[in-house]
């Protein structure tokens, strides 16, 4: 009896056709059909998220991602400022253009320079 009412529970689940990437954000309103999103395609997310600007959206398909950060430095006992720049996924949901505020999450390696992809435009910094 117990394991019957597990399993219609999960049946239950899977009806519902929302995804969560799991971290609290909304879907996309706009679809796609690209193979490396995170919300319409097999790509998982998994590892660290950040939120930057976008630098340059002159590749296919692809952002730089740039945010600063402030690093201790031990010798002077002050904080030096820093910044890291990766390149992103951008799927055609997105369409995160240069200059906007994106919310990036890593996952597995999309090509030889790619491990994040564009999960929400938009929002605050
Ligand atoms: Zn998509």
């Amino acid at each position: 009896m117990k394991t019957a009412k597990v399993s219609a529970k999960k049946a239950a689940k899977k009806e519902e056709k929302k995804k969560d990437l799991g971290l609290g954000l909304e879907e996309p309103k706009e679809g796609c059909d690209d193979s490396k999103c995170a919300w319409h395609g097999g790509v998982s997310i998994r590892g660290r998220v950040f939120r930057g600007r976008v630098r340059s959206a002159k590749s296919h398909n692809t952002v730089i991602v740039e945010w600063g950060y402030h690093r201790f430095v031990r010798k002077y006992q002050r904080y030096e400022r820093s910044r890291s720049r990766v390149t992103a996924h951008n799927p055609p949901c997105m369409r995160a253009k240069e200059g906007d505020s994106v919310v990036i999450a890593e996952c597995r390696p999309l090509s030889k320079t790619k491990g994040f992809v564009v999960v929400k435009v938009g929002g605050k910094e």
